[in-house]
């Protein structure tokens, strides 16, 4: 028989977790504070515990996963709570500190923590294609991951609580990036009668060619070393030129492509004009001036 497991928050979220749990076949306590949450969940054999705190001593393990930290603290905050010996997986959202104040507050109270994030929309939990990060004790991780595995695809950063925070902010940073640059590339078109669905097809050929250069540029950023094999910034910095200036004559926002100049220009006046792309990491490793 499977590990009974808990799961308390069953916004859209925690409901595709706590389904995912049952489909394994591992028997799922559920808690929300809006109990009309878990009518679905009920009917597919999870059982409503009526307490945070019972919920919290059905299963052997507890991901919580509400809106925010703040949330979580007010769940489990309260004085006749027993975390002792409790092994929480909080798949909350939260920047990296939320995360290590958190651990150092489970961990006072006698709980064991696990902190994670979901980089994946709720009807991908339970396939491959939901990817959750881990990051905490390893040894809490490699105890529990087989029941985690019913989840998506689960994987295990290192003992820093922060890091799946660190990562999850990594890869928004990666997916507002890419489809901001499609979203530029669609409102100039469009003023030319294209429509989206037109540029889609060549947008999706650019992103994937483009990531095709980051192990190689990854290199350049691990060495300090940037030589121009295949361009040079100032090359680029004249193309971002003609983006603003193609985005301005046809009427369409240029606040981004300005902003990238600006960073390039930045680069060029620090004397990195004839080095590759990826020198811009220097640009991005500080703060900015706004
Ligand atoms: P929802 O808004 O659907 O659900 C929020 C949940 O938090 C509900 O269960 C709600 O309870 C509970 N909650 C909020 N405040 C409190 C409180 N003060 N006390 C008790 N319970 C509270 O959000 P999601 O399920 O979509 O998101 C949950 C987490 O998952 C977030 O941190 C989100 O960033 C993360 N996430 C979500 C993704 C998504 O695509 N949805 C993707 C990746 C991560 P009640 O039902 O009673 O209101």
């Amino acid at each position: 028989t499977e590990t009974p497991v808990t799961v308390i928050g069953l916004g859209l979220m925690g409901q595709a977790l706590a389904h995912a749990f049952l489909k394994a076949g591992h028997p799922t306590t559920v808690w929300n504070r809006t109990g009309a949450k878990a009518d679905d969940l009920i009917r597919e054999g999870a059982r409503l515990a009526p307490t945070v705190a019972e919920a919290l001593t059905a299963g052997s393990l507890t991901v919580i996963c509400v809106t925010d930290y703040p949330a979580m603290y007010e769940l489990l905050g309260a004085s006749d709570i027993e975390l002792d010996g409790t092994m929480l997986i909080n798949l909350t959202s939260g920047d990296s500190a939320q995360a290590r104040e958190a651990a150092d507050w489970a961990e006072k109270r006698g709980a064991r923590y696990l902190d994670g994030a979901i980089m994946a929309v709720p009807p991908a939990i339970g396939t491959a294609e939901a990817v959750i990060l881990h990051s905490g004790p390893e040894s809490d991780f490699d105890a529990h991951k087989s029941t985690l595995d019913a989840l998506g695809t689960i994987t295990y950063l290192g003992a820093d609580h922060g890091l799946a925070s660190l990562y999850d902010m990594a890869g928004l940073a990666m997916m507002w990036s890419v489809l901001n640059a499609w979203l530029q590339g669609t409102a100039m078109l469009r003023t030319a009668g294209i429509d989206a669905a037109t540029f889609a097809p060549f947008a999706q050929q650019i992103a994937t060619g483009v990531a095709e250069w980051l192990p190689g540029y990854a290199e350049q950023i691990d060495s300090g070393s940037f030589p121009a094999e295949v361009s040079a910034l100032e090359t680029d910095a004249r193309a971002m030129t003609h983006l603003i200036e193609e985005s301005e004559a046809v009427g369409v926002n240029a606040e981004l492509p300005r902003l990238i100049k600006a960073m390039a220009d930045r680069s060029i006046a620090a004397g990195h004009g004839g080095e590759q792309y990826p020198v811009l990491i220097e640009e991005f490793s500080k703060p900015g001036d706004a």
